[in-house]
């Protein structure tokens, strides 16, 4: 099998399991029709590198194989975390990288992360790679291959730029994925005493699953901070993009709420600067950002949407509440981990009690993500039909960037499709639980109404 199958084209990459819809010669081809759009958008040279993973290092390399068949020159930079091979991409291939990656996804999965030319291909530009193969429209050439160790050069950039007022005690879990390779180097040089948690690299992943977005994930990492001295905890994802933190008492700190407190740390620098958040993300936001002299800005769920809209807007800082965090000040706006990490110790190193600056955060009662599971395309006509019809009970605002959030004067709720797979998605937040149970009621009946068989998780 050399024809990829069409499910692994997805909305911001391209992911398939192994052995069964992705395999080298599949990833070959797909390098081959990665090359040739590269070269018919004049650019000359990529990136790759790839993450843990067992299957990695013969993926990266068939890969490699295929851009170079395009004509394009190939600089393998190894495996690294997703950040390092933008930045690879960023300074020494014309903001052009392919990632190979399964990011949080189990062990047998891998996949693509693609930048070129600065743009994250998403949605279309991702369909258009496949439309390319089944065209047999390649560009054929002979590219060069070349391998580069940027580590020095990547953690060099950080650490002249970052610099910590004390040293702090931390403890790193990266549940085995790649960040576990660089992260303990990174935040030992920036001078904290670390301890590690399955910072050895195992593309089996034999402890946890490397996903601090759920909360069983983080449960060895606060069960070592209750019995240790460090005074937070910091958690990586798969492939080192994304960034959980835990305080001293085991509280999780959420995306929304890291960003509120690195708004501020950019504010107190750039007044006036603006800030973009996705449409999940907490009410007690935009509020914060405005008292802090911002300016808010909520956008659509999506990494290719926040990148689009920060290069747009020329905001400093972006962050989705799946815990892509963006740095445009002192950073170069890809999402990386382990850079949100070292920019947390720089401004916690200034406060005596990390855990009581980070429990000070705004906060608020939540639900976590909740998904209606529908058919296939069902999930698009649910939302555009509530979007012309759903009357609901009294709201102060209905925002309709991406699906329906409603605003309520004591909380919100969101419902928008997935990109990804054929579901609606929900969040809500109030004040209080009886504010809650209100507007979780008067989103049932307007759902309802529109779907009277909708198998609500709520
Ligand atoms: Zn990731």
């Amino acid at each position: 099998m050399n024809k990829p199958p069409h499910e692994i084209f997805k909305a911001y990459d391209i992911r398939g399991i192994v052995g069964k819809t992705l395999n080298t010669d599949i990833i070959k081809t797909i390098g081959h029709s990665i090359g040739s759009e590269a070269k018919a958008r004049g650019l000359t040279s990529i990136a790759i590198g790839r993450d843990g993973r067992l299957s990695g290092s013969e993926l990266s390399h068939s890969l490699a194989e295929g851009i170079q068949k395009s004509g394009i020159n190939v600089l393998d930079v190894g495996m690294v975390a997703t950040p390092m091979l933008y930045f690879a991409a960023h300074e020494l291939c014309n903001y052009s990288g392919v990632m190979v990656t399964g990011s949080h996804n189990p062990p047998d999965y891998n996949g693509l992360k693609i930048v070129l030319g600065g743009e994250s291909l998403a949605a279309e530009s991702i369909q258009n790679l496949r439309v390319r193969i089944e065209n047999n429209n390649f560009i054929n050439g002979k590219g060069k291959y070349s391998k580069q160790d940027i580590t020095e050069m990547y953690l060099n950039c950080i650490t002249s730029d970052i610099k910590l007022a004390r040293p702090i005690k931390i403890i790193i879990d990266c549940g085995n994925g790649v960040a576990g390779a660089y992260a303990p180097t990174l935040f030992r040089r920036l001078g904290c005493e670390v301890t590690e948690l399955f910072c050895e690299v195992d593309g089996t992943f034999p402890n946890h699953h490397p996903d601090p977005s759920v909360p069983e994930n983080l449960y060895d990492l606060i069960l070592a901070l209750n019995t240790t001295n460090a005074e937070i905890g910091l958690a990586f994802d798969g492939d080192g993009d994304r960034l959980g933190i835990v305080t001293k008492d085991g509280n999780i700190i959420y995306p929304d709420r890291q960003l509120m407190l690195f708004a501020a740390d950019v504010l107190s620098r750039n007044p006036s600067g603006k800030i973009i958040f996705d449409v999940k993300c907490t009410r007690k936001l935009a509020p914060w950002i405005e008292s802090h002299g911002g300016k808010p800005i909520m956008w659509k769920t999506g990494h290719s949407f926040i990148k689009g809209k920060l290069k747009e807007t020329g905001a400093l800082l972006a962050g989705e509440m799946s815990g892509h965090i963006f740095f445009k000040e002192r950073w170069y706006g890809f999402d990386d981990g382990l850079y949100a990490g070292a920019r947390l110790l720089e401004l916690l190193s200034h406060k005596e009690d990390c855990s009581e600056t980070l429990n000070s955060i705004p906060d608020s009662i939540n639900t976590p993500e909740l998904q209606i599971k529908l058919e296939e395309g069902e999930n698009y006509a649910l939302i555009s039909q509530l979007q012309k019809t759903a009357k609901f009970d009294n709201p102060e605002q209905v925002i309709t960037v991406d699906g329906l959030r409603v605003e309520y004067k004591d909380g919100f709720g969101l419902i928008r499709s997935s990109n990804t797979t054929p579901v609606v998605v929900l969040r809500f937040e109030a004040d209080n639980e009886i504010s809650l149970k209100r507007i979780q009621d008067d989103f049932r009946r307007v759902i309802l109404q529109a779907k009277p068989d909708a198998n609500l998780p709520f």
